[in-house]
């Protein structure tokens, strides 16, 4: 549905529910960064409405944590970068344009080690820090702003493979787009070149390259009916093998410890999608015949799915092993606060997070879990107060704003809710509705003269950059 929108906004269909890009005299320029960058923006906020998004902080935050890292150590790190999780089964990651760069479930579950994962990882950043995809789009001759939007949608139908994105480009119009939209092969080779520097540079093993696709050709043998999608734009050649493996050696042999975070990632995927039930078998299962690549992320993956399943005595001795094997992981944090409001112990619950988050002040899923339980529990001012302090060092985490608005709203504070829920909205880049909620505000009649004058001016801010956006929209 997402994607479907998308595709008409951008093929020239009237809504203004959507901004588009103004792409400017692309075919006279080189296709700049910060047109890449309002392409890729307007690509996510459709990704962003899809139901495989996956939204959650822990693995979100740690996928940016080690993206982040592959950035720094790459030739040009000035560009910003957004690394985000998908669930699909399918292994498969892929660049957009603007830095922005999907991870599927799949992938994860696929790789056994951290390298492994940043191996792939890498390869993506330095498409973007090349700028193949720029060159790819400006390449294209006929840089129409409808044949640009075709590009972009194919383009993510070609990387993420997405059902929707496919349905929006049928026929024979898809097969075309998706040959174009292909890196060149001298684009894919400067790709692994430069990714194996960015692993080195990190401190990551080189050897995960080869070792991952190598285990990709295998996988693919095995099920050649799924062929992973990344091997369908990233074809893994001995060729490519033999020469990733000749670059490695070359490289001095580090032992790489890996990153217990990895696994705790990877199990807390595993445990939060599908049925409950099912996932609890998975983790025992694996616990029982001892085939785990890790037992404590194991034992963590078993709490989560008890949880979720509500079998919340078995899931705090499950956890109680991991915080002895793995003390203060945030990620662990986390969980025990969930589990303690789950089970009813809400001052336990509280105390708990007071002193999570003395550890790790700027976690954002302890902040989130810990202020919708103040409110929950008629604690508003107490939720203002951490949200609050949290907005200082995020201000454009729409998450928190939606909490304030929350925390106003059991204040029975109107104008002050709506305000905060216009910010929310502003945040997520959806501007009619942040100025539809400034508009309640200001007829909330709750607040005094400053709080008044300071919503009408924000109303005439955000009416100002609708503006401007429409007028971006230079349609076709
Ligand atoms: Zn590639």
């Amino acid at each position: 549905m997402a994607l479907l929108l998308l595709a008409a906004v951008l093929l020239g269909a009237r809504s203004s529910a959507q901004t588009l890009p103004d792409l400017g005299d692309v075919s006279q320029a080189v296709f700049s960064p910060a047109i890449e960058r309002r392409l890729g923006e307007a690509i996510m906020e459709s990704v962003r409405a899809d139901r495989s998004y996956l939204d959650d902080p822990v693995s979100t935050d740690y996928l940016n944590a080690l993206g982040n890292r592959l950035v720094a150590a790459s030739p040009d790190s000035r560009q910003s970068f957004e690394f985000f999780l998908l669930d699909d089964a399918q292994v498969n990651a892929f660049a957009l344009p603007g830095g922005f760069i999907g991870v599927h479930t799949g992938l994860m579950f696929t790789a056994q080690t951290e390298s492994e994962l940043a191996s792939v990882l890498a390869h993506e950043v330095a498409h973007v820090t090349q700028r193949h995809i720029a060159r790819m789009i400006a390449r294209e001759e006929k840089s129409q702003l409808a044949t640009l939007a075709a590009l972009a949608i194919g383009l993510l139908a070609a990387r993420s493979n997405s059902q929707l994105a496919q349905a929006v480009i049928t026929g024979s119009q898809a097969a075309a787009i998706q040959t174009q939209l292909d890196f060149s092969r001298d684009n894919e080779r400067e790709a692994d070149r430069v990714g194996v520097q960015i692993l080195e540079q990190s401190g990551f093993d080189v050897r995960a390259m080869p070792v991952f696709m190598e285990r990709l050709q295998r996988a693919s043998r095995v099920y050649e009916s799924n062929a992973p999608a990344y091997l369908r734009t990233h074809p893994v050649t001995t060729e490519r093998i033999a020469d990733l493996q000749n670059r490695a050696e070359v490289i001095a042999y580090k032992q790489i410890p890996d990153n217990r975070e990895f696994q705790i990632v990877r199990a807390r995927l595993r445990a939060s999608v599908g049925d409950p039930r099912q996932a609890v078998e998975f983790f025992e299962q694996g616990l029982k015949e001892r085939r785990f690549i890790s037992e404590t992320a194991s034992h963590y993956g078993l709490a989560l799915a008890l949880l979720r399943a509500k079998d919340f005595a078995r899931a705090s001795r499950e956890l109680s092993v991991v915080e002895q094997a793995v003390p203060g992981l945030a990620a662990v944090a986390v969980v025990r606060g969930q589990l303690l409001a789950a089970s009813g112990d809400v001052a336990g619950a509280l105390a708990h997070y007071v002193a999570a988050l003395k550890v790790h002040p700027r976690y954002r899923a302890l902040v989130y879990d810990y202020a919708e339980l103040l409110v929950a529990n008629r604690q508003p001012e107490a939720a203002l107060r951490i949200l609050e302090a949290q907005l200082l060092h995020a201000p454009d985490d729409s998450r928190l704003h939606a909490l304030q608005a929350q925390s106003y709203a059991a204040q029975g504070k109107r104008l002050l809710q709506h305000k905060a829920q216009a910010e929310a909205y502003a945040r997520r880049g959806q501007l009619g509705a942040a100025i539809e909620q400034l508009q309640i505000a200001s007829r909330a009649g709750d607040g005094d003269f400053y709080q008044l004058s300071s919503v009408e001016a924000r109303l005439r801010e955000l009416r100002a950059q609708l503006k401007a956006a429409e007028k971006d929209k230079r349609l076709p």
